[in-house]
């Protein structure tokens, strides 16, 4: 298999809440997406490791994938294991992706930032001839940090997905197990309305920093080199 776009996350669902718009506007444009989901969220306090797995099943064809598997690893027990990291690079090596999507490397859930860390280290053990993994060394071209559930922290670049937005929360709701018809005293699962809200604010706040309706924010940890600044992708001041 020869993927486009991976993105790698930690839970069924984070991928859809940090990047789902992007996902969608890349399969929409013929691009060969895939999701790969380290642990099946089965550690939460709602839903068994079945039903998350057919809500993502169901999400991921409303984003139009062309691939999404669980590599199965314990949720709420991402570690820097050497295991860990060559079952991602031989997943890597297999669906020889393009581009690889991280979540970012810092933030409040081990998972999430773990899954970028060993992510990471796994793109690069899957480039490594001498790596104890089958098939030929990979490395992705480029890896982009989705940075969602860093709301504070400046993106190096903002996708529009305005014309996703709809389908992209069409995605989230089919985790129906994370969500309540009314809401809960605590605040931890959002009703339907709450979530819509959750989410397009945040949007509204990516895509407001970049002249448009609904963003995306992601990081790259290298600096953008650029031959033609005529061509730079930016809106007029
Ligand atoms: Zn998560």
């Amino acid at each position: 298999m020869q993927l486009d776009l991976l993105s790698i996350a930690a839970h069924p669902d984070d991928t859809e809440l940090t990047c789902g718009g992007t996902i969608i506007k890349m399969a929409q444009a013929g691009y060969r997406v895939g999701l790969l989901d380290l642990t099946a969220g089965e550690s939460g306090t709602r839903g068994s490791r079945e039903i998350r797995a057919r809500e993502s099943a169901r999400a991921a064809r409303v984003m139009g994938l062309a691939h999404r598997e669980n590599l199965g690893l314990p949720d709420a027990g991402l570690e820097h294991r050497r295991d860990y990291k060559l079952k991602i690079a031989a997943k890597i090596r297999e669906l020889r992706p393009h581009t690889v999507i991280l979540p970012y490397w810092e933030g409040r859930h081990p998972d999430h930032y773990t899954a970028g860390q060993i992510g990471y280290e796994a793109c690069f053990l899957a480039g490594l001839a001498k790596a104890p993994l089958k098939g030929k060394p990979f490395r992705p071209h480029k890896i982009i940090y989705a940075s969602m559930y860093v709301p504070s922290l400046r993106p190096t670049f903002v996708v529009d997905i305005t014309g996703q937005f709809e389908e992209k929360l069409k995605a989230i709701l089919c985790y129906t197990s994370q969500f309540t018809v009314n809401g809960d005293t605590q605040n931890l699962f959002p009703s339907r309305a709450d979530l819509r809200e959750r989410v397009g604010s945040l949007g509204r706040h990516f895509g407001l920093m970049a002249g448009v309706r609904h963003g995306e924010p992601f990081v790259t940890r290298e600096v953008a080199l650029v031959e033609d600044v005529l061509t730079l992708p930016v809106k007029s001041i």
